[in-house]
């Protein structure tokens, strides 16, 4: 049976249980080692999903083409655009 788990936030299409989609999010990280156990570890302190997409959609995007877009977005507050 399925079960719908979200929408597509580009084209709608409804996402289910089991699906594979593509999720952006922005995490605030901290990254801590242990001399114990010599290994990283990653702590997630805040996680928010910006933006969930189907597969179809989500393969339009690589990281890299998504990494592009943000160094495009100017750190000086002042820049920014406001609608
Ligand atoms: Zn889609």
């Amino acid at each position: 049976m399925d079960k719908k788990y979200t929408e597509c936030n580009r084209c709608g299409k409804v996402i289910n249980y089991g699906n594979a989609y593509v999720s952006i999010t922005r995490n605030v990280e901290q990254a801590n080692f242990d001399l114990a156990t010599n290994s990283e570890e990653i702590e997630v302190i805040d996680s928010n999903e910006i933006i969930a997409l189907c597969g179809s959609c989500g393969n339009l995007f690589n990281a890299d083409t998504i990494a592009n877009i943000i160094n495009g977005i100017p750190t000086d507050s002042s820049k920014h655009i406001n609608n």
